[in-house]
């Protein structure tokens, strides 16, 4: 199952180099997430938080 984000440039959807094997700790309501990632769309990077993260 992995981590995509949506690029806040162009929109398109790509996989966070961000990825957990361990899914719990994820879903709770304290655990945090910033990560800068450069979207092989656009080639731009952008600060995606756990918000932006989403399973596909
Ligand atoms: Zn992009």
């Amino acid at each position: 199952m992995p981590l995509m984000v949506k690029c806040k440039s162009c929109r398109g959807e790509f996989s966070s180099k961000y990825q957990m094997n361990d899914t719990s700790s994820w879903h709770k309501p304290n655990y945090n997430l910033e990560i800068s990632l450069i979207c092989p769309g656009c080639g731009k990077t952008n600060e995606y938080s756990k918000e932006d993260h989403f399973f596909k």
